[in-house]
């Protein structure tokens, strides 16, 4: 068996603001009466070229802060992180 330290590594992470769907944005949004990105319609993301998309991914960020969801995203089985 080959020795796991001496192969290669990659690391491999998701950002939230960019896989989380559609259809769960509404629901933290609603559940805890916020707002959803300036971008966000009801058939998904508009952006009206490079920095529109940067001002959403901020929104959405700090919406992410606000909204219980990321809550839940910090607790681990032994409690909040
Ligand atoms: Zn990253």
């Amino acid at each position: 068996m080959r020795d796991l330290r001496s192969l290669p590594k990659v690391e491999l992470h998701l950002h939230v603001e960019g896989s989380a769907r559609p259809a769960t944005l509404r629901e933290f949004a609603d559940r805890d009466g916020a707002s959803l990105p300036h971008g966000m319609g009801s058939d998904g993301w508009t952006f009206g070229g490079p920095l529109d998309f940067i001002d959403n991914y901020l929104e959405e960020r700090a919406a992410w802060v606000s909204w219980r969801g990321i809550r839940i995203l910090n607790t681990t089985e032994e409690g909040t992180a």
